[in-house]
């Protein structure tokens, strides 16, 4: 509600997000798209609780995160929220098990049980004959489903995906959309930020922003009717 954010540098105020008034449901696979610079790397850090607003409100399973300390944020980020952003790249001295088991040591969970669930994850993701290869030993889309295994691994009920296709050629962009299409019919929220149409018409809901603010929100059928 009325969600603002600025920057800052030195003193000089840079706002980047101008009152943004944004309703996401359980469930729904939005894309965020806009021009470069247009705030939703912002706006992603923002609902990823990564960082906190300037100002306005953000309510997240009915809680109000903009009141929230840092203990607080950083246990709904473990708790309820899968990443797979670009910036957020596997570690590259670690295995792909072992990148994707990461998440579940902050999580308390005993190292049996961490190595069974990411070879599981891995498994979903094709990928279980990879999982001793390091990051510099496997290819562009293979990283990215190892990215998406970690984000998936502490069942998560909202995944954040940030450009997760960016540097992908077509074929592979296909592979981790149908993955990431899956992973919203077993019922997660999904928000994914794409410069691509051909990739936000995997969503069901496109928002666009400009400067800061929200200049179009439509469903697909609304998409189709003005196609
Ligand atoms: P892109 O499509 O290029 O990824 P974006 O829509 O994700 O762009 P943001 O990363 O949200 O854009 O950045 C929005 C604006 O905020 C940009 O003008 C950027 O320069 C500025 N900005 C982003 N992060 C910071 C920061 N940590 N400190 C200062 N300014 C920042
Ligand atoms: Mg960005």
């Amino acid at each position: 509600e009325q969600l603002r954010k600025s920057y800052y540098l030195g003193k000089q105020e840079l706002p980047v997000l101008k009152g943004i008034d944004l309703d996401i449901n359980k469930n729904e696979f939005v894309a965020l798209m806009g021009p470069s610079g247009s705030g939703k790397s912002t706006l992603m850090n923002i609902l990823g609780c990564l960082d906190t607003l300037t100002d306005g409100k953000y309510v997240l399973n009915g809680n109000d995160v903009s009141k929230m300390n840092d203990n607080e944020l950083a246990e709904i980020r473990n708790q309820e929220i899968g990443f797979v952003f670009q910036q957020f790249n596997l570690l590259p001295r670690l295995s792909a098990l072992e990148n994707v088991a990461l998440p579940l040591i902050y999580a308390g969970v005993s190292k049996k049980e961490r190595t069974e669930r990411a070879l599981e994850m891995l498994e979903k993701v094709s990928l279980a004959d990879r999982s001793h290869h390091k990051p510099n030993e496997l290819s562009g889309g293979q990283i990215q489903r190892v990215a998406i295994a970690r984000a998936l691994v502490n069942r998560p009920s909202i995944i954040l995906a940030d450009e997760p296709t960016g540097n992908l050629d077509s074929k592979t962009s296909v592979e981790i959309m149908g993955l990431i299409t899956d992973i919203h019919k077993l019922g997660n929220t999904v928000v994914l930020v794409t410069h691509e149409e051909d990739i936000a018409r995997y969503a069901k809901r496109v928002v666009r922003l400009r400067d800061g603010l929200i200049e179009t929100d439509q469903t697909r059928e609304e998409l189709a009717l003005h196609a």
